[in-house]
């Protein structure tokens, strides 16, 4: 490994740390139009997703929960992530952050922040971890009322 790469995969860890240490919308929300629960037995990582929806665009996301320190900075990372955003554009970003993590990296998107998430895919049982709060906000936005698993 390269001193580059040593150095950016510190900045990485850093910033997941921050993440789950001080995780941005924490909060549950009191006029959510969508929300969702979420559960990955694997490592016992538990959310609420809270979304207001208006217009086609997520105007607001919040969750609370708690888990391992990649499911809460995911979650952290993903509500800044899609706040402000048009629903097309959510569910292409859920698309390619999932791609990124099990398939290959999606190469015409720029992640931004996110990107500090994908060494997760040399983890494979930590992939569950990074993708629970995209798969139960999902299922807020769909409108399904079961419980999201990783399974
Ligand atoms: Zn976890």
């Amino acid at each position: 490994m390269s001193d580059m790469q040593h150095d950016l995969r510190e900045l990485y860890q850093e910033m997941i740390f921050d993440h789950n240490r001080h995780p941005r919308n924490f909060h549950k929300m009191e006029h959510a139009s969508h929300q969702a629960e979420g559960y990955n037995p694997l490592c016992g990582d538990q959310l609420t997703v809270y979304l207001h929806v208006a217009e086609g665009r997520v105007t607001d996301a919040s969750f609370v929960g708690e888990g391992c320190a990649i499911s809460t900075a995911s979650a952290s990372l993903m509500t800044e992530a899609i706040k402000g955003q048009p629903l097309e554009q959510v569910e292409s970003l859920f698309a390619d952050f999932h791609a990124m993590l099990t398939e290959a990296h999606p190469e015409h998107r720029d992640f931004g922040k996110l990107e500090v998430l994908s060494g997760v895919r040399e983890f494979p049982a930590r992939v569950k971890c990074a993708t629970l709060a995209w798969h139960t906000m999902d299922n807020a936005l769909h409108g399904v009322h079961d419980t999201a698993k990783t399974e």
